[in-house]
């Protein structure tokens, strides 16, 4: 059997980072993952590109059943510390939106610079973590390539979106054994299919504001073949589940625009009118009659405007596309049983839990990775 301070289960984002804290902290350390590769969905993220961090990282961009826990990692390990540690690795960046961080000759750098960090630990690739069992001076951690012990053990194996780059509920299965709760898991960050739109309008891309409760979500939104896409959809579905109210012409006053075009423009058509800050096809779409606009009273006007800056996706009908679309899950180990400082469970010393294995998700916009940089940096220095 082979001896360890530490193991490290999965090779992501969050465990690559907690593994080469240990080992600077002179831990014996091993790292298991069943792929073949290391950090594949970094190497996946943000197109390639790895959206890595954000300058607008705060407990309101997390989503769960309590989002306040990440204060503590994210006031330690805070963005400009891992533009820093990109700085260190020689890693060029790049901010698309301000304060929205990517990597500039892609995400292969980001996995370079992790696996340089770890590099003093044992990396097992390839081989499947199946059971944890707690002994007296710690655990025995059963895989497919041999039995292994250890003091402490992290459990960084991930959300379960994305099953193509090799995923698993093992972390969920492992909690539970030693009594945590597991929130429900649901596809997150993804896009969703309803029938409200047809398919003619997909490829269309349009700036949106979704309200959801009290939120308001300014982005660009996407037709696609069988509902909708883009950061905005993306971005609502990681929120609590609620009715979205999507408006698809914002800053716009609709209905003074149809009056006016009605009152001095009465020969155009009404779909010639809504082009004007819509796209022909989806302007054609809400209004295909031909006709003039003068011949349309003005509570049909008022109709259409609402068509328009109103369209109410009730929850219900908000199906998202699935595990295979959704980049992350929300979902996963109820936080309320470990510690927020040091990432430890409260009810098994010793087993520490990071990253998207806990009901932690992030927005869109480089939130995720930094909360797997942010928790595994806080557990690799109390392993
Ligand atoms: C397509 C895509 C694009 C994304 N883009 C971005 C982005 O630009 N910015 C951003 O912030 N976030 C992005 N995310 C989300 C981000 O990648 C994840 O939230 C982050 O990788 C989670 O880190 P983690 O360490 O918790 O898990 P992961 O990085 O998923 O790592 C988990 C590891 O555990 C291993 N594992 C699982 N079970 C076992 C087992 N039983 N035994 C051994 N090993 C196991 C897996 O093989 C995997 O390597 C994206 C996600 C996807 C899918």
């Amino acid at each position: 059997m082979k001896k360890y301070d530490v193991i490290i289960i999965g090779a992501g984002a969050s465990g690559l980072v907690a593994g080469a804290v240990a080992v600077r902290r002179r831990q014996r350390v091993a790292i298991i993952d069943m792929g073949e590769n290391p950090a594949r969905k970094v190497r996946a993220s943000g197109g390639g590109r790895c959206n890595f961090t954000n300058q607008a990282v705060a407990p309101n961009r997390y989503f769960g059943k309590n989002p306040d826990f990440v204060r503590g990692a994210i006031a330690r390990v805070t963005p400009d510390d891992i533009l820093e540690w990109a700085q260190n690795h020689k890693i060029r960046y790049v901010q698309k939106n301000p304060g929205q961080y990517f990597c500039a000759n892609g995400a292969e750098d980001i996995v370079n610079a992790l696996m340089d960090d770890a590099r003093g630990a044992d990396c097992y690739f390839g081989v499947s973590a199946n059971d944890i069992i707690r002994t007296n001076g710690g655990f025995n951690i059963l895989t497919d390539g041999g039995d292994f012990m250890c003091r402490s053990v992290v459990i960084a194996t991930g959300g379960v979106s994305y099953p193509n780059f090799g995923v698993s509920d093992f972390g969920h299965k492992i909690a539970k054994k030693f009594g945590h709760k597991i929130v429900p898991v649901r596809p997150a960050l993804g896009p969703i299919r309803c029938n409200m739109f047809p398919p003619e309008l997909s490829g269309i891309s349009i700036d949106v504001v979704i309200t959801i409760g009290q939120e308001k979500i300014h982005d660009s939104m996407l037709f696609t073949h069988w509902g909708l896409g883009g950061p905005a959809i993306y971005r609502a579905t990681v929120r609590d589940q609620n009715d979205f109210h999507i408006n698809m012409a914002p800053g716009v006053d609709v209905y003074e625009i149809l009056r006016i075009a009605k009152r001095d423009a009465g020969r155009k058509s009404v779909a010639g009118v809504l082009s004007e800050f819509l796209p022909a096809r989806l302007a054609r779409w809400i209004c295909p009659k031909p006709g003039n606009i003068a011949d349309y009273k003005d509570s049909e006007l008022a109709r259409i405007a609402t068509q328009i800056t109103d369209v109410i996706l009730s929850r219900d009908d908000i199906r998202p596309m699935g595990m295979n679309t959704a980049e992350v899950v929300r979902g996963g180990v109820d936080v309320a049983d470990i510690s927020s400082k040091t990432m430890e469970s409260k009810l098994c010393p010793g087993l520490f839990l990071v990253g998207e294995v806990l009901d932690i998700a992030g927005d869109l916009g480089g939130f995720n990775l930094h909360w797997a940089w942010a928790s595994g940096r806080v557990a690799g220095e109390n392993v």
